[in-house]
């Protein structure tokens, strides 16, 4: 029987420097966390607003929390005071939201945009196309209290290696080409959140900047 401590230490010793780690607690008590954190890591994230709240208030305040799941419009208000990055903006609508209400809480909040690249109907994000043509409007360059720094992705839940391969590239493409277009000068957009325990390996020979590791850290 291995650790948290332990698988911890074994997933770093893989990542390569230049990739951040973000610990993916979902499902995991604090005391879990807890664990991970006095082996110092300080990345986590959470998929819903509720719990992600409930663990923030419970644990050391130099947690960077990372939001990862579906975010409805009614929980921002409960992050926005606290939250590091959200990795999960999937439309214009909910990036106003979210400048709406860091703009309230005097911050500006680091986002990704999702990007829906997987075969599976039920993930959300915006297709590559909506992606540039939101980005094309022009609208989000107004929000002041929101900053894109890259964009997330989850490849499709399979075997074939080629086919996570090619989505992880496509994906990686498509952060260049908007980088190129829209942020040559902007040196904070450096993010690309790809890959969890399954296929991170794959992901950051793609060319991700954040891998997003759950049950290889927190289950046995
Ligand atoms: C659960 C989850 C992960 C981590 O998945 P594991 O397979 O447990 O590593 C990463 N990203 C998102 C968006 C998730 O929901």
């Amino acid at each position: 029987m291995s650790s948290i401590t332990e698988r911890l230490k074994a997933t770093l010793a893989t990542i390569p420097e230049g990739v951040r780690l973000v610990a993916i607690s979902k499902y995991h008590p604090a005391e879990a966390i807890a664990e991970a954190y006095n082996a110092g890591q300080l990345d986590f994230g959470e998929n819903k607003a509720q719990d992600l709240v409930v663990k923030q208030q419970s644990l050391p305040e130099d947690i960077r929390w990372h939001f990862t799941g579906h975010l409805q419009r009614n929980k921002i208000k409960y992050i926005a005071p606290f939250i590091y990055m959200i990795h999960s903006v999937d439309s214009y609508q909910l990036l106003e939201e979210i400048n709406k209400h860091a703009a309230k809480t005097g911050r500006t909040i680091p986002c990704l945009l999702q990007i829906h690249i997987a075969e599976e109907e039920t993930k959300f994000g915006f297709t590559p196309e909506e992606c540039l043509a939101m980005l094309k409007q022009e609208e989000w360059k107004k929000l002041e209290n929101v900053k894109i720094r890259g964009l997330m992705c989850m490849a499709s839940n399979t075997d074939d290696s080629s086919r996570v391969a090619t989505e992880f590239r496509a994906v990686r493409a498509l952060f260049d080409e908007i980088r190129d277009r829209w942020f040559a000068d902007d040196k904070e957009f450096d993010t690309l959140s790809a890959g969890m325990s399954g296929d991170y390996l794959m992901a950051m020979e793609c060319g991700s900047t954040c891998v997003r590791i759950g049950s290889s850290i927190f289950e046995g």
